[in-house]
């Protein structure tokens, strides 16, 4: 294929797009398959020989949506979301024909420094101050490993990365049970050990309780362990828990500790100020990562880091062999030295058109009709006969349960994902077997969320 060829496809690909978006309402949301339905179509060697594009298209019209669980269905409320604007999707296709690499502002110019004014135009739009800087990541996951790098090497005054760790003492992190699993495997990744990452207990909103968070660390610093970070959430993923940000970064800064905050989900419902008391406190953190490719429309995928000082990350992550040096340009930021990749995507162009193609006030508007509808939804489930709200609404979260049992519950869900109107998806909340209920999907009604109540009615 050539780039005429790509030009003509392209266009297929786009009127194909408009005709898959728009007919998803009319599809499953998650297909019926069995493992192994998509690989049997596929021959088990690749081609010799070129294949004609029309071929190729037709096998993927045949093969790949039917065999797709649509997470821009209307009718999407599991896990989280992960929304693709229309916008952000036009400006990825415009980072893919430039197909650049933006490790270095000399490699990227345009991107690099889109991405710094996009940080900015965030960071003004969640309330946070102006002394914060970041940058853009894959994932969360990669966001909160590069902070729990970041604990690591403070805490060791950055010996940990030359002599690795064996001959020092054992860190310690500090978070809730119920943050998000990302954190165990930062605390695996950076050699710390997930044993060592302290689950500290919650108070009956399900926040970190401080007080325990204080005795341990007095009882690791006793026990000759190195206490290195506490990473607080902001909307956790099993029923949207949030820590009391203020209170544990008091805690935190008592001991020296550096400090991250994930609000990975709820973060981008900060572009409205009424939510920021969730968050209270928040300016203290020294790290915080949200999603804009969960709620607020970017597409997946861009994770954004706040840093109150970039510096200890770069300490921890920067490296500069000659074939990097940028040669008269040392003072530029050179975005590969606050990540773990040295590659980069382009991934705040589609912060720049999602963020000017609805306007602050358009998300804004969007994020509060889901948390409304949430709570609507959350009010009439409760008054079904059999069923129970397991715990508050969180942001648009919030979970329940079906004749008190966990075998009943589970096969209620089964019953829901293969009728298909609706996808739901399950999380255990004090030991019991719940289902999640989330709305955030960026086209969705009023109605596609009513939808919720009117399926369960039907299927008990
Ligand atoms: N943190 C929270 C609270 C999450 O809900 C998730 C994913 O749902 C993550 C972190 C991990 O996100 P990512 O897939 O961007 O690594």
């Amino acid at each position: 294929m050539n780039h005429d060829e790509l030009n003509h496809w392209s266009k297929r690909a786009a009127d194909w797009a408009r005709d898959y978006h728009k007919s998803l309402r009319e599809q499953p949301v998650r297909p019926q398959l069995t493992p192994g339905d998509v690989a049997a179509k596929l021959p088990a060697q690749a081609p010799e020989q070129a294949e004609p594009m029309e071929r190729i298209f037709a096998d993927f019209e045949s093969i790949v949506p039917g065999a797709t669980t649509h997470w821009q269905h209307p009718r999407f409320f599991a896990y989280f979301p992960a929304n693709a604007s229309p916008a952000s999707m036009l400006a990825e296709q415009l980072a893919n024909a430039i197909a650049g690499q933006a490790m270095l502002w000399q490699t990227a110019p345009a991107a690099n420094e889109i991405e710094a004014v996009m940080i900015n135009w965030l960071r003004d739009a969640m309330g946070l101050p102006d002394s914060f800087t970041g940058t853009i990541h894959d994932s969360a996951t990669t966001a909160t490993l590069s902070a729990i790098l970041t604990m690591r090497e403070r805490a060791l005054d950055w010996q940990g990365n030359t002599a690795g760790l064996s001959a020092l003492p054992r860190l310690r992190l500090y978070a809730s049970g119920e943050t998000h699993s990302s954190i165990d495997k930062g605390a695996r990744i950076a050699g710390i050990g997930q044993d060592n990452l302290v689950k500290i207990p919650t108070t009956d909103n399900f926040a970190m309780d401080t007080d325990a968070l204080d005795a341990a660390i007095h009882a690791d610093l006793d026990a000759g362990f190195l206490p290195a970070g506490v990473i607080a959430c902001t909307g956790g993923t099993s029923i949207g828990a949030c820590d009391d940000i203020r209170a544990t970064i008091a805690v935190a800064k008592a001991h020296n500790l550096y400090t991250h905050v994930d609000a990975a989900w709820a973060g981008s419902a900060m572009i409205c100020p009424e939510f920021r008391p969730l968050w209270d406190g928040v300016e203290g953190a020294d790290s915080v990562v949200f999603n804009p490719h969960k709620w607020l429309g970017a597409q997946f995928d861009c994770a954004v880091q706040f840093l109150r000082d970039p510096a200890p990350q770069i300490n921890t992550l920067g490296l500069r062999p000659e074939y990097l040096n940028t040669l008269g340009q040392d003072e530029i930021t050179n975005y590969n030295e606050w990540t773990v990749p040295l590659g980069r995507r382009f991934r705040a162009l589609k912060l720049w058109f999602t963020l000017r193609a609805y306007g602050l006030e358009g998300l804004r508007s969007r994020i509060r009709n889901h948390i409304n509808w949430s709570q609507e939804c959350l009010e009439i489930i409760g008054k079904l006969t059999g069923f129970e709200i397991t715990s508050p609404r969180s942001f648009s979260l919030f979970t329940f349960r079906f004749k008190n049992s966990d075998t009943e519950t589970e096969a209620l869900l089964s019953r829901i994902n293969d009728d298909g109107r609706i996808y739901l998806t399950q999380t255990r909340h004090k030991g019991q077997f719940v289902i999640r209920v989330q709305v955030g999907q960026f086209d969705c009604t009023r109605e596609d969320v009513m939808m919720i109540p009117t399926v369960l009615k039907d299927l008990t």
